[in-house]
């Protein structure tokens, strides 16, 4: 697993550039977002299959225009063998390693596996803002003008600009090419959860929760913001998880 792992990050930081120009021209561009290969393009599920169950009934509504999606059918392009080969073996490790350890019990390469994790399903979830037409904000008029315009232009206040979309998801990517995690391990927070229901809710660059039943766990990250102590992030978390859960 490590070895296609450190694989995996390299392909990533090696294909940046070309990725980064390839979408920011072309936001429906059909290639691999992790290696930039045009070839044997598949689906890539943004929040795994495994965590949610398979459940085509479930989906996420995404909180600017309030449009549902299934997330059976939330997917970004990746090419078969980054997807099933490479990223495959890195979340059948996460699966057994959710089923054999408590949340109390990770280590360091443990916790850094996981904030990679979570990195990386946020960048899934930012290309596919830059993916997806605005549309309409569900329930209200239909709006020509902004109706062509990729959800992702509306994540920040009334000045979010398309450079500052591009290069929030150009960071995103860029702290995939790490694996230590070092300074934002305080930023990760591990629930053990006997709740049944699959849960989860992001805030774009902000934050991630993400209830997985089956392992009895749920996770949250702090995508940018650092804690000296993990007592304040807990804090801040519970604060944020209050608001957000079962709204
Ligand atoms: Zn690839």
């Amino acid at each position: 697993m490590d070895k296609k792992f450190s694989i995996l990050r390299r392909r990533i930081q090696k294909s940046q550039k070309f990725v980064m120009d390839k979408i920011i021209s072309d936001h429906k561009a059909d290639i691999c977002v992790l290696c930039g290969s045009e070839k044997e393009i598949t689906r890539e599920h943004v929040i795994p299959q495994w965590a949610f169950e398979g459940d085509p009934k479930k989906y996420l509504v995404n909180t600017k225009n309030n449009q549902p999606t299934n997330y059976i059918k939330s997917t970004i392009p990746a090419c078969r063998e980054c997807n099933s080969d490479l990223l495959g073996s890195f979340e059948d490790y996460l699966k057994r390693l959710f089923q054999e350890k408590d949340g109390a019990e990770f280590n360091c390469y443990e916790v850094d596996s996981i904030i990679w994790w979570l990195q990386y399903i946020g960048f899934k979830l930012q290309v596919m803002d830059l993916r997806s037409r605005f549309l309409r904000y569900k329930g209200s008029d239909y709006i020509p003008y902004i109706s062509d315009i990729p959800v992702a232009m509306f994540w920040g206040p009334m000045d979010t600009t398309p450079h500052m979309v591009f290069n929030t998801i150009r960071r995103t990517r860029r702290s995939l090419f790490k694996k230590n995690k070092g300074s934002k391990r305080n930023s990760l927070l591990v629930f053990n959860t006997s709740n049944p229901d699959y849960h989860f809710f992001h805030k774009v660059d902000e934050f991630i929760f993400i209830e997985v039943p089956q392992v009895n766990k749920a996770f949250f990250l702090f995508y940018n913001k650092e804690f000296d102590l993990h007592d304040n992030a807990f804090d801040e978390c519970m604060e944020i998880i209050k608001r957000n859960y079962g709204a």
